[in-house]
């Protein structure tokens, strides 16, 4: 079994690169120019990373804990190594689906999710920008899966690893050819799909909900094309400098009456 300190230790390496390739793809090829400052924006979307990550590492020490300590089950037998894994990873990526949807279709679990739709211009480090409470409970959701159905924790560290370095690509405000778009766009979520799930209105919010595979969108029908640029982030929060740390993490328990930032 491999080590967990090795585990998380790889994990911030890829994520590290990812962060570097692509702030370095951004900064040659941005497809979209800033509205906003990005010293506002990354001051709130580094300190949640650094938040989330510590929390992050508690989930998964939680995920090992309790994995270690469970006999594998019985229905993974008649699989070969390579065919369990690929079978993990696509209950993982499904299980990941239909919690995105459920953050934006039940109302209470929006209110921590907005949190994330709320940045007003996106790029690598939009992929950060979690309440710590949507952290917790997703990882808690995670954690159940892992329990319910005997998740490896090889399956559970690589699919980590792809949704980590899967997201900073989504967020990322660089641009891909057309033939590139069309080809990817097939497979898996492009970064353009996800720029209409941060769109303002909610028709074009709620679709695009895919990690790492569009299949999930395809197959239950939340999959939309996304040719033209859209108006982003919360309609309640369109002020960039009074969107603090503070004022987000707060988000989840204003009164819905409240003013607008
Ligand atoms: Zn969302
Ligand atoms: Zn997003």
């Amino acid at each position: 079994m491999i080590d967990l300190n090795e585990a998380q230790l790889y994990r911030t390496l890829g994520f590290v690169l990812g962060l570097a390739a692509l702030l370095l793809w951004e900064w040659r090829a941005p497809r979209h120019h800033a509205q906003v400052r990005w010293q506002t924006r990354w001051r709130v979307n580094l300190s949640l990373l650094l938040m989330n990550a510590l929390a992050s590492s508690l989930v998964c020490w939680l995920c090992w804990w309790f994995r270690s300590s469970l006999v594998d089950a019985l229905w993974w037998q008649p699989f070969n190594a390579a065919s369990r894994l690929l079978i993990e990873l696509l209950i993982l990526d499904a299980a990941i689906y239909w919690q995105h949807r459920a953050m934006h279709e039940i109302p209470w679990l929006w209110r921590f999710h907005q949190v994330h739709h709320s940045d007003l211009h996106l790029d690598v480090t939009s992929a950060s920008r979690f309440h710590l409470g949507e952290v917790l409970s997703s990882g808690g959701f995670k954690l159940a899966v892992v329990l319910a159905l005997g998740i490896s924790l090889e399956a559970l560290i690589l699919f980590e690893a792809l949704v980590l370095l899967a997201a900073q690509f989504q967020h990322a405000n660089v641009k891909l050819s057309d033939g590139a778009e069309q080809i990817l766009r097939r497979l898996v979520m492009t970064p353009l799909l996800h720029y209409a799930h941060h769109a303002q209105a909610v028709e074009r919010r709620n679709t695009n909900y895919g990690s790492l595979l569009a299949c999930w969108d395809r197959w239950f029908a939340t999959w939309r094309a996304a040719e033209a640029v859209e108006t982003i982030g919360v309609p309640e929060y369109q002020q960039a400098e009074r969107l603090n740390v503070f004022t987000l993490l707060w988000m989840p328990f204003r009164r819905s009456t409240d003013f607008s930032l």
